[in-house]
């Protein structure tokens, strides 16, 4: 029987980069579902669908194809056949996917695709709602947080580090405006599960949030 492991959370507290860190010491596949609704909200902005259109955008979901392939332990995803895993990090597509990510259709299109995922293969996954909605019978589901100003100013350093042209402002008022989308929305909405454990890593360095979530996942699987 395959393990799976539900890390959800906020923007920015570290969801992918611990994530991807802890599948790599325990041998499990990382799962970053956020890089599938940014997908979707890639191709609606370049291809002219208004994505505060509800019907437009689920009329659009009939021309999209998503695939995900694991490469040297990294995921890429692709879009109708291109690979789009570095252009989906682009600040604007981060707003587009939080609101294509409302929709109820967007949900249900990526639901089967999460849960294929997770069916035959030791995954951590990561994402808003996968404790609670994609994989609620997950044998470990964590809550990774951490104080807002925290996590902006990690996300802001990695986009700087990347050569985007961001202010410390822009980016905290992009990661309070996503957290309020994702919290309030009717359908799936970002919460801690009953039965998960809350990480805060507020006061915590990279590895230290490691070491706290390989501690979590083994106690939990009991590996
Ligand atoms: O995790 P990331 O910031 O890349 O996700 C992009 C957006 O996709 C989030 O702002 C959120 O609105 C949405 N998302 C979601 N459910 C998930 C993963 C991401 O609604 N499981």
């Amino acid at each position: 029987m395959s393990i799976a492991v539900a890390i959800d959370g906020p923007v920015g507290a570290g969801k992918s980069s611990i994530a991807k860190e802890c599948a790599k010491r325990l041998g499990f596949i990382y799962v970053d579902t956020g890089a599938l609704y940014r997908c979707i909200g890639l191709f609606c902005d370049r291809n002219g669908v208004n994505i505060d259109d509800t019907s437009r955008v689920e009329a659009a979901l009939s021309h999209i194809t998503l695939d995900v392939k694991i490469k040297n332990g990294t995921q890429h995803v692709y879009l109708n056949g291109y690979d789009v895993s570095e252009e989906i990090r682009l600040p604007e597509i981060s707003m587009a996917a939080s609101k294509v990510s409302a929709i109820p259709a967007v949900r249900e299109y990526l639901l089967q695709f999460q849960r294929d995922m997770a069916a035959s293969q030791n995954v951590i996954m990561d994402g808003r709602d996968i404790g609670t909605v994609v994989l609620p019978n997950a044998e470990v589901k964590i809550y990774l947080t951490a104080d807002a100003e925290v996590r902006a100013k990690r996300r802001y350093d990695e986009l700087i580090a990347k050569g985007n042209n961001v202010t410390f402002e822009s980016v905290l008022a992009d990661l309070n405006q996503r957290d309020h989308n994702d919290m309030t929305r009717e359908i799936a909405p970002l919460k801690q599960a009953d039965d998960a454990v809350l990480a805060d890593t507020t006061k915590l360095d990279f590895d230290s949030s490691c070491d706290l979530l390989i501690g979590i996942i083994k106690e939990k699987a009991g590996l």
